[in-house]
């Protein structure tokens, strides 16, 4: 027999119901009367969680069920009294700690900035970085140990409810933060607060790490220290998350595992063959060679195998060093030394002309302007077929 039957009447259930009925009826009602959903049942919400913390719990149920409402409000009180019923709430309904976001403290996220070179061999860097962790002063509490009370201006939930009187005869509630415990739900006596940490529970500590930066890895990847974020009491903590960023190059460009440099060449080196050093990311020097008569076209594309990026977690594969060749040509030749040159390149076809032909004479064209402007007139000239960005040159300086 029990002596009363109140908290089971709130939950609507029948004592002697398993815990799975329990909790399944506590599921329900929380769900209907959840201040987001029904703001004007705070109490009813309240006493829902505090019902069924009582007879979720063996020990609590006995005291209740022996002694009613007042067994447990006595015996309750020194024992840390009742969680609020938020937490109630998100413990049963969001699956406990961590299953919310709420419930993890904040992530710290932070920008590094690494180069290829660091990306090819690996590199190890020291990262100091600021962060809360909970007051070692008082293990969290805010205070000496029983020093923490119950606000008694929120009954411990940290939120009030605020009658405004809009009009004569109308009345707003609105659902605030506890100004007395500034929505904390609990209070510490200002003599009995942590010296350290001014009874926040928490205080700013200074954290060194050390982040390795494998081979391989790339700019936007992110490397975690689980658990190595903002620390609050009552909460996990969150996790460091270190975001990789690439610094440009001056020589290569990653594409994928590749790496591709452009390499300028003269004129005779492209036809008379050359030896160029390339100096590696991790600085050892390679020599590439075009032997004599072997010619290098401008824009032709050669590669080295195994001189690229390296696979992160397998660094012993590698990608390729892609060459893209830039070959200068000389303004001008000596006639004479044109005559010579031309007795060893591939015979000039050379043009039959027509009877009737008109002589002209050829200009540079190279003022990016100019381009601009003959562009700017073909498109507003064609905006109704489409505007094909070709560039129109209409007249070639005839003279
Ligand atoms: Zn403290
Ligand atoms: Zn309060």
């Amino acid at each position: 027999m029990v002596k009363e039957t109140g908290f089971y009447d709130v939950l609507g259930v029948k004592p002697g119901c398993s815990p799975e009925d329990l909790k399944k009826a506590y599921r329900k009602l929380a769900m209907k009367y959840h201040p987001d959903k029904n703001p004007n049942e705070g109490e009813r919400f309240k006493q829902i969680s505090m019902a069924y913390e009582v007879l979720s719990d063996p020990e609590k149920k006995a005291i209740y069920d022996e002694g009613g409402e007042t067994a447990i409000k006595q015996g309750g009180a020194g024992g840390g009294g009742f969680h609020s019923p938020m937490d109630i709430f998100d413990m049963i309904i969001n699956g406990g700690m961590g299953g919310r976001r709420e419930q993890r403290g904040r992530d710290l996220v932070h920008r590094l900035t690494v180069s290829l070179e660091e990306l090819y061999s690996g590199a190890t860097r020291k990262l100091s970085l600021a962060k809360h962790v909970i007051c070692d002063g008082c293990d969290g509490i805010g205070g000496k140990r029983g020093s923490v009370q119950k606000c008694a201006h929120c009954d411990g939930t940290g939120i009030v409810t605020k009658v405004q009187t809009i009009m004569p005869g109308f009345m707003q509630q609105n659902r605030v933060a506890c100004r007395t415990c500034q929505g904390q739900g609990e209070i510490i006596e200002e003599r009995h607060k942590c010296k350290k940490c001014d009874g926040q529970k928490k205080v700013r500590d200074k954290k060194i790490l050390d982040v390795h930066i494998e081979k391989g890895m790339r700019g936007g990847q992110k490397i975690v220290f689980s658990g190595e974020g903002d620390q609050e009491p009552g909460l996990q903590p969150g996790d460091i998350v270190i975001a990789l960023e690439e610094k440009r190059h001056s020589i290569f460009k990653r594409a994928g595992m590749d790496l591709v440099m452009d390499m300028r060449l003269d004129l005779s080196e492209a036809l008379c063959g050359f030896q160029k050093v390339i100096t590696t990311l991790d600085k050892r020097s390679l020599v590439i060679h075009a032997m004599p008569g072997e010619v290098i076209k401008h824009e032709s594309l050669k590669c080295i195998q195994d001189e690229g990026m390296p696979q992160w977690k397998n660094p012993f594969e590698k990608g390729r060093l892609i060459i893209q060749f830039r070959v200068e040509f000389p303004d001008s030749l000596p006639a004479d030394a044109a005559k010579l040159l031309e007795q060893y390149l591939p015979p000039k076809h050379i043009e039959e002309l027509p009877l009737d032909v008109e002589m002209v004479h050829m200009v540079d064209l190279n003022t990016e302007q100019e381009a601009r402007n003959e562009y700017k007139n073909a498109y507003d000239e064609d905006e109704e077929d489409g505007g094909t960005p070709g560039i129109r040159i209409q007249q070639c300086a005839t003279s």
